[in-house]
């Protein structure tokens, strides 16, 4: 067993809204609501059809509106929704240049519902799911089959990604394939994935798995896509933190370890 050293406490996690994903996901509705509602009232011909329009408008708009406990029972179908409207305005945001913003959004916005949700009944089986870019390329320790082949020499984050795991009792794989990942999550059957990856793969995961209430953090990529990638090992921190039952017992915390080699 590795000596394990302890990382420094993380803060509060930050507050999401992705309010642009939230403007559009549920302002559009709404205008066709009002729209179609205005129109009934304007004209006598068709009226019938214009209240079933803007009724059906409404009722898009509804999901939007589900927070906590509510959004966790329909959670299913709300998540299928609004990855629905993100896949769909996607094309739209990347014509735009705005690919990355919109995909954040929606991130930060189901963060957020899942924070709620988890806010007063934390996570009791949760799974990290990270990916395997995240160990510097030229690094030849075999960490996708063992977590602990890690020789911690602070060149990439696995390092602190494995003292956190091991001291915390935490379940998390690092995996080389997405469809690989979301094999592990459903084997698994965790009540919350805190999944890390890029953006793209990340509208993916929540897609794949509108089930499995997932919190997001997106890489940031200093060297491109899938090479040697990076994330807020602090923010994985709060998240585990904030929303999942401790398992470590008190006492755990040995002297911080200083060798390693890469
Ligand atoms: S040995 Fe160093 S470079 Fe290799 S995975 Fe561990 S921390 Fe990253």
């Amino acid at each position: 067993m590795k000596e394990l050293r302890a990382l420094p406490a993380p803060g509060p996690l930050p507050d999401e809204q992705g309010r642009l994903f939230l403007c559009v996901r549920r302002g559009v509705p709404l205008a066709a609501a009002a729209l179609a509602f205005l129109a009934a009232a304007l004209h006598d011909v068709g009226r019938g059809w214009w209240i079933l329009a803007g009724v059906g408008a409404l009722a898009a708009a509804w999901p939007s509106f589900l927070r906590g406990e509510s959004f966790q029972r329909n959670r299913t179908r709300v998540m299928r929704q609004d990855s629905l409207w993100a896949n769909a305005l996607r094309p739209l945001a990347r014509w735009l240049n705005q690919e990355d913003a919109w995909i954040l959004s929606f991130c930060r916005h189901n963060n957020s519902r899942v924070r709620e949700a988890f806010g007063g009944r934390r996570a009791k089986r949760a799974l990290i799911l990270l990916p395997h870019c995240i160990q510097m390329a030229r690094c030849k320790a075999g960490i996708l089959d063992d977590l602990q082949a890690c020789y911690d020499c602070g060149l990439c984050p696995v390092g602190d990604y494995m003292n956190a795991v091991l001291l915390n009792h935490w379940e998390g794989r690092i995996t080389n394939r997405s469809h690989k990942a979301y094999r592990e999550a459903r084997e698994y059957r965790p009540d919350l994935i805190v999944a890390v990856s890029c953006t793209d793969r990340l509208l993916k995961g929540l897609t794949k798995l509108p089930e499995i209430p997932s919190y997001v953090i997106p890489l940031s990529l200093p060297h491109g896509m899938c090479v040697d990638t990076d994330f807020s090992i602090p923010l994985l921190l709060s998240a585990m933190e904030a929303l999942v039952e401790p398992k470590r017992p008190s006492g755990d915390i040995q002297p911080l370890r200083r060798e390693g080699i890469a």
